[in-house]
Protein backbone atom coordinates (compact mmCIF):
# COMPACT_ATOMS: atom_id res chain seq x y z
CA UNK A 1 0.00 0.00 0.00
CA UNK A 2 1.45 3.40 -1.22
CA UNK A 3 1.81 5.83 1.78
CA UNK A 4 -0.44 8.96 2.23
CA UNK A 5 1.34 12.16 1.19
CA UNK A 6 0.05 13.78 3.81
CA UNK A 7 -2.44 14.07 6.80
CA UNK A 8 -5.85 15.19 5.44
CA UNK A 9 -8.08 14.46 8.36
CA UNK A 10 -8.82 17.90 9.86
CA UNK A 11 -9.17 19.51 6.42
CA UNK A 12 -12.72 20.69 5.77
CA UNK A 13 -13.93 22.80 3.30
CA UNK A 14 -16.58 25.33 2.72
CA UNK A 15 -19.08 24.93 -0.82
CA UNK A 16 -18.26 28.61 -1.16
CA UNK A 17 -14.52 27.60 -1.80
CA UNK A 18 -15.62 25.56 -5.14
CA UNK A 19 -18.88 28.05 -5.65
CA UNK A 20 -18.78 27.23 -9.37
CA UNK A 21 -19.78 23.29 -8.51
CA UNK A 22 -23.53 22.24 -7.43
CA UNK A 23 -23.64 20.27 -3.79
CA UNK A 24 -23.80 16.99 -5.85
CA UNK A 25 -20.46 18.32 -7.79
CA UNK A 26 -18.54 19.42 -5.15
CA UNK A 27 -19.15 16.40 -2.18
CA UNK A 28 -18.27 13.89 -5.40
CA UNK A 29 -15.13 15.93 -6.17
CA UNK A 30 -14.42 16.48 -1.86
CA UNK A 31 -15.16 12.84 -1.20
CA UNK A 32 -12.71 11.16 -3.88
CA UNK A 33 -9.77 14.32 -3.28
CA UNK A 34 -10.04 12.71 0.30
CA UNK A 35 -11.45 15.95 2.36
CA UNK A 36 -13.05 14.42 4.91
CA UNK A 37 -15.59 17.17 6.03
CA UNK A 38 -18.09 19.65 4.23
CA UNK A 39 -19.43 23.35 5.26
CA UNK A 40 -22.46 23.68 3.15
CA UNK A 41 -24.04 27.25 2.15
CA UNK A 42 -27.34 27.43 2.11
CA UNK A 43 -26.87 28.95 -1.76
CA UNK A 44 -25.82 25.19 -2.69
CA UNK A 45 -29.09 23.79 -1.03
CA UNK A 46 -30.96 25.80 -3.08
CA UNK A 47 -31.32 24.10 -6.49
CA UNK A 48 -32.13 20.40 -5.13
CA UNK A 49 -34.01 21.23 -2.43
CA UNK A 50 -33.69 19.85 1.20
CA UNK A 51 -34.56 16.60 0.85
CA UNK A 52 -32.19 15.85 -2.42
CA UNK A 53 -29.04 18.39 -0.75
CA UNK A 54 -29.94 15.62 2.30
CA UNK A 55 -29.42 12.35 0.22
CA UNK A 56 -26.15 13.72 -1.56
CA UNK A 57 -24.48 14.19 2.05
CA UNK A 58 -25.16 11.30 3.67
CA UNK A 59 -24.16 9.24 0.23
CA UNK A 60 -21.20 11.37 0.30
CA UNK A 61 -19.80 9.84 3.25
CA UNK A 62 -18.64 13.09 4.31
CA UNK A 63 -19.08 14.46 7.47
CA UNK A 64 -21.21 17.66 7.81
CA UNK A 65 -19.41 20.51 9.92
CA UNK A 66 -21.93 23.48 9.72
CA UNK A 67 -24.19 25.28 7.65
CA UNK A 68 -23.47 28.88 6.47
CA UNK A 69 -24.89 31.34 7.35
CA UNK A 70 -27.55 32.69 9.75
CA UNK A 71 -27.48 36.00 11.48
CA UNK A 72 -28.22 39.37 10.04
CA UNK A 73 -29.97 40.43 12.89
CA UNK A 74 -30.05 44.16 13.12
CA UNK A 75 -32.88 45.84 10.88
CA UNK A 76 -34.66 49.27 11.11
CA UNK A 77 -38.42 47.68 12.20
CA UNK A 78 -39.06 45.46 15.15
CA UNK A 79 -41.50 43.52 11.90
CA UNK A 80 -37.94 43.37 9.73
CA UNK A 81 -36.49 41.69 13.24
CA UNK A 82 -38.80 39.36 14.02
CA UNK A 83 -38.30 38.10 10.13
CA UNK A 84 -34.81 37.95 10.62
CA UNK A 85 -35.54 35.53 13.99
CA UNK A 86 -38.01 33.40 11.96
CA UNK A 87 -35.38 32.66 9.04
CA UNK A 88 -32.81 31.73 11.08
CA UNK A 89 -35.38 29.39 12.79
CA UNK A 90 -35.90 28.09 9.25
CA UNK A 91 -31.93 27.99 9.12
CA UNK A 92 -31.78 25.96 12.08
CA UNK A 93 -34.10 23.44 10.99
CA UNK A 94 -32.24 23.52 7.33
CA UNK A 95 -29.20 22.20 9.15
CA UNK A 96 -31.02 19.40 11.92
CA UNK A 97 -32.33 18.45 8.17
CA UNK A 98 -28.71 17.63 6.49
CA UNK A 99 -27.37 16.78 9.68
CA UNK A 100 -25.34 19.54 10.11
CA UNK A 101 -24.62 20.23 14.19
CA UNK A 102 -23.76 23.88 14.03
CA UNK A 103 -25.03 27.46 12.10
CA UNK A 104 -22.45 29.75 11.26
CA UNK A 105 -23.71 33.34 12.27
CA UNK A 106 -22.88 36.37 10.35
CA UNK A 107 -23.99 38.64 12.66
CA UNK A 108 -25.71 41.42 10.52
CA UNK A 109 -25.18 45.10 10.53
CA UNK A 110 -27.28 48.87 9.61
CA UNK A 111 -25.63 51.41 7.55
CA UNK A 112 -26.38 54.08 9.79
CA UNK A 113 -27.60 51.96 12.48
CA UNK A 114 -25.39 53.01 14.99
CA UNK A 115 -22.86 49.98 16.25
CA UNK A 116 -24.16 49.50 19.78
CA UNK A 117 -27.53 49.30 19.18
CA UNK A 118 -26.44 46.49 16.36
CA UNK A 119 -25.07 44.68 18.82
CA UNK A 120 -27.83 44.45 21.25
CA UNK A 121 -30.16 43.68 18.60
CA UNK A 122 -27.77 40.92 17.88
CA UNK A 123 -27.72 40.13 21.72
CA UNK A 124 -31.58 39.89 21.54
CA UNK A 125 -32.02 38.35 17.95
CA UNK A 126 -29.48 35.48 19.12
CA UNK A 127 -31.28 35.24 22.42
CA UNK A 128 -34.88 34.84 20.84
CA UNK A 129 -33.24 32.13 18.67
CA UNK A 130 -31.61 29.69 21.18
CA UNK A 131 -34.41 27.81 22.27
CA UNK A 132 -35.05 26.56 19.08
CA UNK A 133 -31.70 25.35 18.15
CA UNK A 134 -31.63 23.68 21.34
CA UNK A 135 -34.65 22.24 20.56
CA UNK A 136 -33.28 21.11 17.13
CA UNK A 137 -29.99 19.93 18.60
CA UNK A 138 -28.33 22.29 16.70
CA UNK A 139 -25.02 24.91 17.76
CA UNK A 140 -24.80 28.72 17.08
CA UNK A 141 -21.29 30.43 16.55
CA UNK A 142 -20.89 34.11 16.75
CA UNK A 143 -18.36 34.78 13.52
CA UNK A 144 -16.40 38.21 14.12
CA UNK A 145 -16.04 39.07 10.80
CA UNK A 146 -12.86 42.05 10.01
CA UNK A 147 -13.62 45.66 10.88
CA UNK A 148 -13.95 46.11 6.95
CA UNK A 149 -17.30 44.70 7.33
CA UNK A 150 -18.87 47.01 10.48
CA UNK A 151 -20.65 48.87 8.01
CA UNK A 152 -23.39 46.71 6.59
CA UNK A 153 -22.43 42.63 7.61
CA UNK A 154 -21.50 42.58 11.54
CA UNK A 155 -21.01 44.65 13.93
CA UNK A 156 -19.12 42.17 15.79
CA UNK A 157 -15.90 42.79 15.10
CA UNK A 158 -13.22 40.72 17.71
CA UNK A 159 -13.61 37.67 19.12
CA UNK A 160 -14.00 39.97 22.35
CA UNK A 161 -17.11 41.34 21.40
CA UNK A 162 -18.05 37.57 20.79
CA UNK A 163 -16.78 36.38 24.20
CA UNK A 164 -18.82 39.06 25.88
CA UNK A 165 -22.08 37.89 23.85
CA UNK A 166 -21.30 34.29 25.08
CA UNK A 167 -20.55 35.28 28.27
CA UNK A 168 -23.96 37.15 28.17
CA UNK A 169 -26.32 34.25 26.58
CA UNK A 170 -24.62 31.68 29.50
CA UNK A 171 -25.86 28.81 26.75
CA UNK A 172 -24.06 25.33 25.64
CA UNK A 173 -25.75 26.25 22.69
CA UNK A 174 -23.85 29.11 21.58
CA UNK A 175 -20.06 29.21 21.07
CA UNK A 176 -17.79 31.21 18.06
CA UNK A 177 -16.29 30.80 15.44
CA UNK A 178 -12.51 31.80 14.83
CA UNK A 179 -11.64 33.14 10.76
CA UNK A 180 -7.98 33.76 10.32
CA UNK A 181 -9.03 36.22 8.22
CA UNK A 182 -11.25 38.24 10.25
CA UNK A 183 -9.18 38.27 13.28
CA UNK A 184 -5.45 37.60 12.47
CA UNK A 185 -5.05 41.44 13.19
CA UNK A 186 -6.39 41.52 16.65
CA UNK A 187 -3.47 42.47 18.90
CA UNK A 188 -6.15 40.73 21.47
CA UNK A 189 -6.16 37.37 19.78
CA UNK A 190 -4.34 34.91 21.76
CA UNK A 191 -5.97 36.45 25.27
CA UNK A 192 -9.37 35.95 23.95
CA UNK A 193 -8.93 32.63 22.22
CA UNK A 194 -7.59 31.56 25.51
CA UNK A 195 -10.59 33.49 27.09
CA UNK A 196 -12.97 31.51 24.56
CA UNK A 197 -11.77 27.81 25.41
CA UNK A 198 -14.34 25.33 24.66
CA UNK A 199 -16.77 28.00 23.47
CA UNK A 200 -14.55 27.66 20.02
CA UNK A 201 -16.75 25.96 18.00
CA UNK A 202 -15.54 26.17 13.95
CA UNK A 203 -12.08 27.10 13.29
CA UNK A 204 -11.89 28.97 9.41
CA UNK A 205 -9.09 29.84 7.19
CA UNK A 206 -7.60 31.77 4.06
CA UNK A 207 -5.04 34.38 3.59
CA UNK A 208 -5.02 37.98 3.42
CA UNK A 209 -3.74 39.22 0.17
CA UNK A 210 -1.60 42.41 -0.33
CA UNK A 211 -2.59 44.39 -2.35
CA UNK A 212 -6.57 43.34 -1.28
CA UNK A 213 -7.98 44.10 -4.69
CA UNK A 214 -12.15 43.71 -3.27
CA UNK A 215 -13.32 43.37 -0.41
CA UNK A 216 -15.55 40.73 -0.45
CA UNK A 217 -14.20 38.50 -3.02
CA UNK A 218 -10.40 38.47 -3.31
CA UNK A 219 -9.23 36.11 -0.39
CA UNK A 220 -5.85 33.93 -0.65
CA UNK A 221 -5.34 30.67 -1.08
CA UNK A 222 -3.29 29.74 2.85
CA UNK A 223 0.50 31.07 2.04
CA UNK A 224 -0.33 33.98 -0.27
CA UNK A 225 -0.73 35.89 2.33
CA UNK A 226 0.59 37.52 5.77
CA UNK A 227 -1.63 35.47 8.07
CA UNK A 228 0.20 33.55 10.58
CA UNK A 229 -1.96 30.68 10.02
CA UNK A 230 -0.06 27.74 11.89
CA UNK A 231 0.11 30.08 14.81
CA UNK A 232 -3.48 31.26 14.94
CA UNK A 233 -4.00 27.35 14.81
CA UNK A 234 -1.76 26.39 17.64
CA UNK A 235 -3.29 28.93 20.14
CA UNK A 236 -7.27 27.46 18.80
CA UNK A 237 -5.85 24.07 19.93
CA UNK A 238 -4.10 24.87 22.99
CA UNK A 239 -7.50 25.75 23.77
CA UNK A 240 -8.50 21.32 23.13
CA UNK A 241 -10.08 22.67 20.03
CA UNK A 242 -9.98 19.39 18.08
CA UNK A 243 -12.38 19.91 15.18
CA UNK A 244 -11.77 20.88 11.63
CA UNK A 245 -9.91 23.58 10.06
CA UNK A 246 -12.24 24.93 7.62
CA UNK A 247 -11.16 26.13 3.90
CA UNK A 248 -13.17 29.19 3.20
CA UNK A 249 -12.06 31.00 0.19
CA UNK A 250 -13.92 33.57 -2.02
CA UNK A 251 -12.33 34.61 -4.56
CA UNK A 252 -13.42 35.83 -8.45
CA UNK A 253 -9.69 34.31 -9.32
CA UNK A 254 -10.20 31.00 -7.72
CA UNK A 255 -13.58 30.47 -9.04
CA UNK A 256 -12.56 31.30 -12.40
CA UNK A 257 -9.97 28.57 -12.24
CA UNK A 258 -11.05 24.70 -13.15
CA UNK A 259 -12.05 23.93 -9.98
CA UNK A 260 -10.12 20.17 -9.86
CA UNK A 261 -7.18 21.94 -10.19
CA UNK A 262 -8.08 24.38 -7.86
CA UNK A 263 -9.07 21.73 -5.06
CA UNK A 264 -5.49 20.13 -5.52
CA UNK A 265 -4.20 23.56 -4.37
CA UNK A 266 -6.11 23.91 -1.48
CA UNK A 267 -4.33 20.39 -0.36
CA UNK A 268 -1.28 21.76 -1.04
CA UNK A 269 -2.09 24.88 0.79
CA UNK A 270 -3.20 22.97 3.16
CA UNK A 271 -0.50 20.30 3.93
CA UNK A 272 2.21 23.74 4.16
CA UNK A 273 0.42 26.08 5.45
CA UNK A 274 -2.21 25.35 7.93
ZN1 LIG B 1 -15.51 32.31 8.06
Amino acid sequence: MVAPLGDFSRLCIHTMTTKPWSLREAALAYAKAGVPGITVWRQHLEPQGLDESASILQNSGLEMVSLCRGGFFPAATERARQKTIDDNRRTIDEAAAIGAPLVVLVCGAVPGLPLNEARKQILDGIAATLPHAEQAGVRLSIEPLHPMYADSRSAVNTLGQANDMIETLASPWIGATVDVYHLWWDPALEAEIKRAGPSILSFHVSDWRTPTRDMLNDRGLMGEGCIPIRGIRSWVESTGFAGYVEVEIFSNEYWAWDQSNYLAQIKRAFLEYC
